[in-house]
């Protein structure tokens, strides 16, 4: 067979190889390819997640190819490829620094830091929009199996603490989860009522706009960061509208497609921890895939009504007169790239 009829069927995203055109053409319909995905800076692979395109680029099972040349001018951290080993190593070292252990940080940050810091002088501030949260639980119903908040910490884009407070439990505590929480009855006893919490960080986010007119653009209201944002939420019965969510555990290029290895080297610890860590973890996790230098597109998703069924709208014979790119050149991302928060 000839080798121009077989790059003819070939994705020109994932490098998928199909035997028809039409099989081609289905699967450009449902795997909905764009700018937005994890690339390979070699071959200009596409890859579902940044997990897969550290397998394709460090392996197990590399592209050996691409490998041989990412050991020598690829960041270990973010996946990128540079000109020379030079300008890698001067890129790595402000990289590797935006990924430093948390726990470090949290304990210089907590000099000087009290829990239950007020929230009043910063409330209307200006300037940055996005904060992220996380809560440490505590073990709740007669196994203690129950998640129960015991501490929640809200930071802002620069890593400064906004809120960082125990929390007084709405059930007995089975279970304090000291190996992980590090958290004594006594710590509880006189801690801030959730229903003040969540007042305070409900008004706080919303930033004075009124929850039905929350909205991604343009408002007031402040962008939410957080992993597992969902049940965290809903143990601090806080409810707040998913548009202004990023959450990192639901984000596709940071999901685990298996079991192999950690997407962005930003392991969820062990040991006792401190939320603050787990704030900032995600908050640079946030920052870092906001800052992709992605195509800019007029209508960036699937979903946009100006893109509704991009592929649908065009005939299977048109589509089979496209060559490879030209279909990538119409596919548009099914899910909200965080790029987008910087335009
Ligand atoms: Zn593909
Ligand atoms: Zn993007
Ligand atoms: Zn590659
Ligand atoms: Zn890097």
């Amino acid at each position: 067979m000839l080798p121009i009829l077989l790059s003819r069927n070939r994705c020109a995203a994932c490098f998928r190889q199909f035997n028809k055109l039409e099989h081609l053409v289905e699967h450009m319909r449902v795997s909905y390819h764009s700018v937005h995905e994890p690339t390979c800076g070699i071959c200009r692979k596409h890859c579902r997640s940044f997990e897969s395109l550290r397998e394709h680029l460090i392996g197990p099972l590399p592209k050996q190819e691409c490998k041989n040349i990412f050991s020598i001018r690829g960041c270990k951290f973010c996946l990128a490829i540079f000109e020379s080993s030079y300008a890698l190593r001067v890129h790595q070292e402000r990289c590797q620094l935006s990924g430093l252990n948390a726990g470090v940080l949290a304990r210089l940050a907590n000099l000087g830091i009290r829990d239950n810091l007020s929230m009043d002088n910063i409330g209307r501030a200006r300037g940055s929009q996005v904060v992220a949260l996380a809560c440490k639980m505590v073990g709740g119903g007669i196994d203690g199996s129950l998640d129960v908040c015991a501490r929640v910490c809200l930071i802002d884009e620069n890593e400064n603490i906004i809120f960082h407070t125990y929390v007084k439990p709405t059930i007995p505590v089975t279970n304090y989860r000291y190996e992980t929480t590090g958290i004594r009855p006594e710590y509880l006893r006189d801690a801030m009522p959730l229903r003040q919490v969540q007042t305070k960080i409900h008004d706080f986010l919303c930033n004075g706009e009124p929850m039905w007119r929350i909205r991604p653009k343009g408002g007031r209201a402040r962008i939410l960061v957080g992993h597992g944002l969902d049940h965290d939420l809903d143990r601090l019965q806080i409810d707040y509208p998913s548009v202004m969510i990023r959450d990192t555990a639901k984000y596709p290029p940071l999901m685990k497609t298996s079991k192999l290895s950690n997407s962005l080297n930003y392991d969820i610890q062990t040991g006792i921890q401190d939320p603050y860590e787990d704030c900032v973890a995600t908050m640079r996790l946030y920052t870092r895939m906001r800052s992709q230098n992605h195509r800019v597109e007029d209508y960036p998703l699937a979903a946009d009504p100006q893109n509704r069924n991009n592929f649908a709208a065009w005939r299977q014979s048109e589509l089979e007169r496209m060559n490879p790119d030209q279909m990538l050149e119409i596919s548009r991302s099914d899910y909200y790239c965080w790029c987008l928060d910087s335009n």
